[in-house]
């Protein structure tokens, strides 16, 4: 595979990605660990060699199907550490704005409720079972985590 042309930003950054996923020698064991791929996600092996050189763009929906488990940096037998390249690639997305506009509704629900998912029947239904409080939340949380958004740097992603 041919490195696509990119702008110089994103092509030094391609650079600084490609060398650890060219660890990988694409022995597909991150693949049957990976619950997303299992799913019709992620292919965090497909990932590793567009990354390796350089034909992922930042912008690719696939980053978004990760969710973080870490399985496959777990089993990776050469280190590549594929879950850290897919958080890489994922931070170089939302670095240019490339965030998807469910994650945008997420971020700005935490801020204005303290929750990233909002409270439904079923909610409410399964914290019952499991006895815990029915959830309503704190202005005192909601104002600690709008102090957390703002401490990140997320808060340059989340609408007033
Ligand atoms: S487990 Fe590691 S070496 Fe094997 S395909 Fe996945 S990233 Fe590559
Ligand atoms: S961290 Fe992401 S890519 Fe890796 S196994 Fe978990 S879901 Fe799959």
């Amino acid at each position: 595979m041919r490195r696509t042309a990119a702008d110089p930003d994103t092509e030094r950054w391609l650079e600084r990605t490609a060398p650890r996923a060219s660890a990988c020698q694409q022995c597909g064991e991150c693949a049957s660990v990976c619950p997303s791929q299992r799913q019709g996600g992620i292919r965090p092996a497909e990932i590793m060699a567009r990354a390796a050189v350089g034909s992922l763009r930042p912008d690719d929906p696939a980053l978004w199907l990760c969710a973080r488990c870490m399985s496959c940096s777990e089993r990776c037998p050469s280190d590549a550490d594929p879950g850290e390249v897919i958080a890489s690639l994922r931070e170089r997305a939302a670095e240019r704005g490339n965030l998807p506009p469910y994650l945008l509704d997420e971020a700005e629900r935490f801020k204005k409720t303290a929750l990233c998912f909002p409270r439904t029947g079923m909610t409410k239904k399964m914290r019952k079972e499991l006895g815990l409080p029915d959830g309503e939340v704190s202005e005192r949380a909601v104002r600690e985590c709008g102090e957390i958004i703002r401490r990140t740097g997320l808060g340059r992603f989340v609408r007033e």
